[in-house]
């Protein structure tokens, strides 16, 4: 079966939205009767640029700088504090524009994805949404869906309506809102109201909509969809709620994207020479280990190999000595302890080799 969009979305869309529309007229009050001072904004160079509070947004201070700067930028730091480019400013600042070159930003632009990844899921499975967070090298999307799985076959379906998604330019708007409040959007998911029963202390938290996705989130993100111009679907998995084997199963879906499509295109090239390069190909072919299903993450080195990695050895050691290090050797069995301090055994105790 070929996946399309949902028609009629799931409901649960909709009770989100006329939320929103409520909360989001009552902040626009808020915001109008909000005392309107002259701020002074600080960039890095010293120099200092007039605003006014509760009004002046980190864009709009870009686009006095240049409209090319402006819409280069991914987000802005706050005193140290990264945040929207449009949302206001409430005070004398320190303000610093962040483009996709900074690690920071990166991982904001990416966050920024698997929101709109999360936009596309809702409206093909209909399921619910878990974590959606960057990762190293792209992100990924969490969903419980009821019935069938994620298969590679539904990759072009998710990759053309994110494209729908990236052309409307969706402007990623954030809303502050009470937790009970929150408890009432998210009633529906079982796994939002999991995070805001369980890790939300606070009276309030932020929710961020693109389109008609509402997403319990900290944020910031990009201003609009639209940045986000070029997405790859790389992998898909299954995975555990909190990664707890005794929780639900949910379908990941990781993804990778750029600001520019060449950037993609660059990413692409990297990954496949890399696969050409990769160490567990070219140790089997030059025969120096193997891997076994009795052992999957840890292999056999064969005679070759076992040269090489002797040799590895006996030149750290050497290191060691000229450095000053002094060798020592730590057991290889540990009372459980450990690793119920370190959390593996609520997680991995199964897996691992134990007696009494
Ligand atoms: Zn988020």
């Amino acid at each position: 079966m070929t996946r399309q969009e949902l028609n009629p979305l799931p409901e649960f869309i909709q009770h989100r939205l006329s939320m929103w529309d409520t909360l989001k007229a009552k902040y626009l009050e808020d915001l109008e009767a909000k005392l309107k001072d002259s701020i002074e904004v600080t960039l890095p160079d010293g120099k200092v640029v007039p605003g006014t509070s509760w009004q002046t947004t980190p864009y709009d201070i870009a686009v006095g700088i240049s409209k090319g700067l402006a819409d280069n930028c991914v987000i802005s730091k706050v005193n140290d504090v990264l945040w929207d480019l449009d949302r206001p400013l409430e005070q004398n600042c320190k303000l610093q524009l962040l483009k996709f070159d900074d690690p920071e930003a990166q991982a904001v632009f990416w966050h920024s994805s698997a929101h709109v990844l999360g936009e596309a899921m809702e409206r093909i499975y209909g399921g619910h949404l878990c974590y959606g967070p960057p990762i190293e090298n792209g992100f990924y999307y969490d969903m419980f869906i009821d019935g069938d799985g994620i298969s590679t076959n539904d990759y072009s379906v998710m990759e053309s309506l994110v494209k729908q998604i990236v052309k409307e330019k969706q402007p990623f708007e954030r809303l502050e809102m009470k937790k009970e409040d929150l408890l009432k959007m998210f009633e529906y998911n079982e796994f939002k109201r999991r995070i805001l029963n369980e890790k939300v202390t606070t009276d309030t938290t932020t929710v961020y909509r693109c389109g008609p996705l509402i997403d319990l989130c900290r944020g910031p993100h990009v201003r609009n969809t639209g940045k986000i111009k070029a997405m790859k679907v790389t992998k898909n998995s299954s995975t555990y709620w909190e990664g707890n084997s005794e929780a639900e199963t949910l379908q990941r879906v990781y993804g990778i994207s750029f600001p520019d499509p060449k950037q993609l295109k660059e990413w692409e090239k990297i990954q496949e020479e890399a696969a050409k390069r990769d160490h567990r190909k070219l140790g089997r072919e030059q025969e120096l280990f193997f891997f076994h299903e009795l052992s999957p993450g840890s292999c056999f080195f064969q005679p070759r190999g076992a040269h090489i990695y002797n040799t590895l050895v006996n030149f750290i050691r050497s290191e060691y000595r000229k450095r000053g290090f002094q060798e020592v050797i730590s057991p290889n069995m540990y009372n459980a302890k450990l690793w119920q301090v370190s959390g593996h055994w609520q997680h991995y105790a199964d897996n691992m080799f134990s007696f009494d």
